[in-house]
């Protein structure tokens, strides 16, 4: 299967790297005019498939996916490529941008059509063509988009998906000669075995891995804005998003209250049937992954930790026909020392702990103690600290009061375990492009 998709997307290379910018931009929009035409049924199954909420897949997850291909199709026209010149030698040098390729695509369960085709929309703007594999747990969307594809005018073979589990399809991709390139965005574990199978071919990667985020809230925040957005940051999608908070460093003074009103708000979300529009929260991917996301629980416990709300605490009533899903209570965990695995390792769901700091240069430190680099949050309304404290914590994303806001023109990634590469118009353009210096004397 992979093998046949790789020979389409060869054969389809020459002739798709030969159009304009333009006209791939316009069949970019097409594509993304026609996903939106279809979003509430795109919305639909993907709530379905992966178990997030409707409301999410409505107003995030489908929606970016239609932003994806109209933001690569307006900013591969506005590139420019570099120029320097050396009058004595009577020398101008200039760069110039090629494709690569065939681009082999590899995304993740949480968020899956929005996260193929924030890899899809940059690799074929810039004239390459691909094979892309979702993740075997969610592959509805991907398959529905397929079908949009020939409509949209994509000619045959440039984008292929393959639908198959990551140790087959995925690593028959990374290891295939005539895939130069691999973009990757899932686990850290996966990437090491991507990164050492695909080394003797010396491919092009870029991963964009896991996270073990901090909040860092200052004595100053506005706790009205500062509470909402940090359970919105714990809590969104199940806590299944990379950049979701997973420490929560409070500063002593207002500790106590800020985990009074934190709790209480948690406990007011509402987890249940995903297609009910009133839910906050639905269903973990898998029945492994909701045991998974429990034993962390219980290991805090174990510990000595306190679990203030949410599993093993409160009682879960789930509607009639839900029973036998895989829910679970948004969890706030205090009292857990920086050592244990719950603020070590990424947990992947509605699991958040809460712990008191008193300076900044301790919690400075105590934030980057992790493997991991991919973004944080900071609270407080001092301009002067927001900026300092920004400079010194290890994450490729850091948010001052606000969380998941995106400029997509600017680089979005991880430093540490958390990724290598950053992607966004400039850093995916680079990517997907190979670059040529020339020299042309006169
Ligand atoms: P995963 O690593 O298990 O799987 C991701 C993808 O890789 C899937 O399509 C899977 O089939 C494939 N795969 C698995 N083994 C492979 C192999 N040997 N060779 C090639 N492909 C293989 O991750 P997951 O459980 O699907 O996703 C959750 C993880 O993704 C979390 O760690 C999360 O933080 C991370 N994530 C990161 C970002 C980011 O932008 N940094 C975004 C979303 C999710």
């Amino acid at each position: 299967m992979v093998e046949a998709a790789v020979k389409s997307a060869k054969a389809a290379f020459p002739i798709w790297s030969s159009k304009s910018p333009l006209e791939r931009s316009q069949i970019l929009n097409k594509l993304a005019d026609l996903i939106e035409r279809d979003l509430e049924a795109f919305a639909q199954a993907e709530s379905k498939d992966q178990g997030k909420t409707i409301t999410f897949a409505r107003t995030v997850d489908i929606p970016r996916a239609v932003y994806n291909f109209r933001f690569f199709a307006s900013s591969i026209l506005h590139h420019t490529t570099e120029c320097t010149e050396m009058a004595t030698m009577g020398c101008v040098h200039y760069t110039s941008r090629a494709p690569v390729g065939v681009a082999g695509l590899i995304s993740p369960w949480n968020l899956p059509l929005y996260l193929l085709t924030w890899k899809i929309a940059p690799a074929i703007a810039c004239g390459n063509t691909v094979v892309a594999k979702p993740s075997e747990m969610t592959s509805v969307t991907a398959w529905m988009m397929c079908k949009l594809l020939e409509k949209a005018g994509v000619p045959h073979g440039v984008v292929n998906i393959v639908f198959g589990t990551g140790t087959k399809a995925g690593e028959a991709l990374v290891c295939h000669p005539d895939v130069p390139l691999i973009s990757f965005t899932g686990s850290t574990l996966t990437a090491q075995r991507i990164t050492e199978k695909s080394a003797p071919h010396c491919k092009r990667l870029s991963l964009e891995l896991g996270g073990k985020n901090p909040a860092i809230i200052f004595d100053d925040a506005d706790l009205m804005q500062c509470i909402p957005t940090t359970l919105r940051s714990s809590f969104a999608n199940q806590g299944e998003i990379c950049l979701c908070t997973s420490r929560i460093f409070v500063q002593r003074g207002i500790y106590s209250e800020f985990l009074k009103r934190f709790v209480a708000e948690a406990k007011k979300w509402k987890v249940g049937n995903p297609s009910d529009p009133t839910v906050d929260m639905g269903a973990l991917i898998s029945k492994e992954h909701l045991e998974k996301v429990r034993s962390y629980v219980k290991k805090a416990q174990a510990e000595g930790a306190r679990v203030l709300c949410g599993e093993g605490v409160d009682s879960l009533a789930l509607p009639t026909g839900n029973q036998k899903g895989y829910f679970m209570l948004p969890t706030v965990i205090a009292k857990v020392k920086d050592e244990s695995c719950c603020m070590q390792e990424e947990i992947f769901g509605p699991v958040t702990c809460v712990v008191a700091f008193d300076t900044e240069e301790e919690v400075i430190e105590r934030a980057n103690s992790v493997k991991y680099g991919l973004a944080a949050t900071v609270w407080s309304s001092n301009v002067g600290r927001v900026h300092r404290v920004a400079q010194r914590l290890q994450a490729g994303l850091v948010w001052t009061n606000c969380w998941l806001v995106r400029d997509l023109n600017l680089p979005f990634g991880g430093m540490k375990a958390s990724g290598i590469g950053r992607e966004g118009a400039k850093d995916s353009y680079e990517f997907f492009t190979e670059v040529k210096t020339i020299t042309i004397k006169h």
